[in-house]
């Protein structure tokens, strides 16, 4: 998969799903049914990028179990 140019995204690395307050790091997304479901996250609206780790951590997003454990 890759970085995202839809939704409020605009190629950022970082996409924090809002309704859950995590981040995902789209350069090490992993895909499947349990797994980050970005495209799902985008379909809902609840995507929000972020250009940072660090700035996701400081809006108080948690990382993602599986593309940034
Ligand atoms: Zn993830």
């Amino acid at each position: 998969m890759a970085r995202r140019y839809n939704g409020h995204m605009n190629g950022e690395q970082y996409l924090g799903n809002k309704a859950k307050k995590q981040v995902h790091d789209l350069d090490n997304e992993k895909t499947g049914a349990n797994e980050c479901q970005i495209d799902e996250i985008i379909r809902a609206g609840n995507d929000t990028p972020f250009s940072s780790l660090a700035a996701a951590h400081g809006a108080g997003y948690a990382d993602c179990d599986y593309c940034l454990k």
